[in-house]
């Protein structure tokens, strides 16, 4: 685990992850409550969670530490991520949310929402990291304790905010047929509800809560929407629509049953929102597509490491309009600064409606680039490592924000230690397939070969 000082750092890129019960005890889950509640010097503080079994447990540990404090907790049931986020936002409260995203159901997390709606920065995690290891709570006493009241409104206020960003006049128009499959996740009921509202006539896939996921993982990869995507390839919908977990993310299936990669979807969304001026932000790992989109729109395209909370803040402080990742993540900064799964699908079919066009046929208008992605164990230390990585690149144009990113003459390549994994992530990126698996797989023999032990003789 890596460590800030001499004490581990609690918070990763997604919060506090654990299993209950093993690492993210009840006993944890109330000190770190009592650590937030601290640190948040505000009266009342959001709690939202995503539909796993272990949800109520740890929210009740989290709320009553946090209540211990003095502050009261908005209960606002399950929600999706960016729902929880919107009404922090709209109301300038911080919030809290009970998720682990798209991990496996035996997880859990905790993860903390600043007041305008953004995920905490790490200066504010550290804070809480240290009152929680210095146990300097600010208990409140029993006459000011705080309690528990909750907002049903949450969820439609959260639709509502989605709507307003999209014509709906135009979308509800097309009266499109949608299959959607919220993955028994946190938007069982937002989706829905927004599809709905846009005048879509829909088929539902595992859209009731089940914190076991026993009907698909909650990853959405192409091999975990099996279901949705024979389904749709059966015709008769006009898109299919699948949501990670806590519904921050959300791909997409053509009307033909083709899954169309994150990178694809967060191409059109940029092509159809920016206009010349306008910034745009997103990882070294996405694909170059965002690069000649944005450049033909006369927009700026600001590269950043990867992983979402640094593309929102990036985004935040360069007034960009949208951002995201090639996993399904998109900003739309006009909404909020954070990943949005129910505002992508909104996006996308307001894309559909004022272009009147199939999503295979907008799909067709995008740069056509191949990105291939395999991993090589890592056996040395990366820095070791880097300067012979160097060495073989030669006078290549570099971008060294992450890992190594090598320009090359037929697309780049991509070196990245994982933070969680004792892997190095290798990506290749050309506008041809055979390319693009061949830059990378040049790069994963070159790292394997320099991990080689020296022989013995
Ligand atoms: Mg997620």
């Amino acid at each position: 685990m890596p460590t800030t000082s001499d004490k581990p750092q609690l918070f990763g890129t997604n919060g506090i992850r654990g299993v209950p019960g093993r690492d993210l005890t009840v006993e944890f889950s109330m000190e770190i409550g009592k650590a937030i509640g601290t640190y948040f010097e505000v009266p009342e503080i959001a709690m939202g969670k995503d539909t796993r079994d272990t949800g109520q447990m740890i929210f009740n540990a989290v709320s009553s530490g946090i209540m211990s404090t003095g502050k009261t907790v908005v209960d606002l049931g399950i929600l999706p991520t960016p729902a929880v986020q919107y009404y922090s936002r709209m109301r300038s409260i911080p919030g809290v949310i009970i998720t682990a995203s798209h991990n496996p159901p035996q997880f859990n997390g905790i993860k903390c929402i600043a007041a305008d709606g953004t995920e905490l920065e790490r200066t504010g995690e550290e804070e809480i990291e240290k009152i929680y290891y210095n146990k300097s709570y600010v208990p409140a006493g029993w006459e000011n304790a705080g309690t528990v009241i909750s907002d049903p409104n949450a969820a439609s206020v959260y639709v509502r905010g989605v709507m307003s960003r999209v014509d709906v006049a135009a979308i509800k128009a097309r009266k499109f047929r949608v299959l959607v499959d919220t993955g028994n996740g946190a938007a069982f009921s937002t989706t829905p509800t927004l599809l709905r509202k846009l005048g879509c006539s829909m088929v539902t896939l595992n859209a009731f809560p089940d914190g076991m996921f026993t009907s698909r993982t909650s990853e959405p990869r192409p091999e975990n929407l099996k279901d949705l995507i024979s389904l749709v390839s059966k015709g008769g919908f006009d898109l299919g629509i699948a949501h990670d977990g806590d519904a921050d993310r959300a791909v997409f299936i053509d009307e033909k049953g083709n899954f169309i990669d994150g990178d694809i979807t967060l191409s059109l969304v940029v092509k159809s929102t920016i206009k010349k001026g306008d910034r745009v932000v997103t990882p070294v790992s996405s694909s170059d597509a965002i690069d000649e989109i944005c450049k033909e729109a006369g927009a700026k395209l600001i590269r950043t490491k990867v992983g979402a909370p640094v593309v929102s803040r990036t985004m935040i402080e360069n007034q960009a309009k949208i951002g995201g990742e090639e996993n399904g993540g998109i900003v739309f900064g006009p909404h909020q600064y954070c990943r949005d799964g129910a505002m992508t699908v909104a996006l996308i079919l307001n894309l559909m409606a004022l272009h009147k066009k199939k999503i295979s046929d907008l799909v067709n208008t995008v740069p056509e680039y191949h990105i291939f992605k395999t991993s090589v164990e890592r056996r040395k230390e990366w820095k070791s490592l880097e300067p012979q990585i160097l060495r073989y690149s030669g006078s290549n144009l570099l971008d060294r924000q992450d890992g190594l990113k090598i320009y090359l003459e037929d697309g780049w390549v991509l070196l990245r230690p994982s933070g969680t994994e004792p892997i190095i992530r290798v990506y290749g990126e050309s506008k041809m397939k055979k390319k693009a698996e061949e830059l990378a797989l040049e790069y994963h023999a070159l790292i394997s070969g320099l991990q080689e032990e020296p022989s013995s003789l």
